[in-house]
């Protein structure tokens, strides 16, 4: 018999129950994604949440989220059309040299912890493809040697079966002026292939 998959409200109940008792004592709440959960045209990946996102328990909200609303303007998509997801659903911080907490990568631990349940969660989501921003989620879903340098713009294999679109994370814009154009055009891309995909 084949086995259904399960929605991705099945796999966020079992990931809360796995990940409940892992941190005693520490407040590390998961900010799950969010967004058309069934077979959406794609399904964006980001790196991990950061304040507002844990704030609200949303992704790409705050900062992010003006990133995000940029990103779907030029590919002329909707937020509700699409689903809206981290690799690391907590927020990965340290303490800086003022003493404020602030954010950091992901270490490998939480990686570790965290692919396989991105895995069920596309799984479960089924999107037509996945766009990646910055090197986390690409190294996390294809070959590990991938950078985003080398990849961006460009349609690639994912380990989750589905065709995988590399950006730069737009955050990197803000240190790097330069990127803003190479994003932009990156972003267009994929917009005219959306576009042959569904025949619009
Ligand atoms: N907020 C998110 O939810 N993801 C990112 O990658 C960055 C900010």
């Amino acid at each position: 018999m084949v086995k259904a998959v399960p929605t991705v409200q099945a796999v966020y109940q079992d990931m809360q129950a796995f990940f409940k008792p892992l941190w005693p004592g520490e407040d590390k709440p998961l900010v799950l994604g969010e967004g058309k959960d069934n077979g959406p045209a794609l399904m964006l990946i980001g790196e991990a949440p950061g304040e507002t996102e844990v704030i609200k328990r949303r992704p790409f909200v705050g900062k992010a989220g003006k990133n995000l609303d940029e990103f779907l303007s030029l590919a002329r998509l909707n937020r509700e059309d699409i689903f809206v997801s981290n690799v690391v659903k907590i927020r990965p911080t340290d303490i800086g040299p003022t003493g404020r907490t602030r954010n950091r990568a992901p270490n490998k631990e939480e990686l570790s912890l965290f692919i396989p349940w991105l895995m069920k969660e596309i799984q479960a989501v089924k999107p037509r493809c996945l766009v990646t921003l910055g090197n986390v989620p690409l190294k996390a879903l294809t070959e590990h040697k991938n950078t985003v340098g080398d990849c961006h713009g460009q349609w690639l294999a994912s380990k989750a079966g589905v065709p995988l679109f590399a950006l730069y994370h737009p955050a990197s814009i803000i240190y790097r002026r330069s990127l803003a154009t190479v994003y932009e055009q990156d972003v267009l891309t994929l917009a005219e292939a959306l576009q042959n995909m569904t025949g619009g």
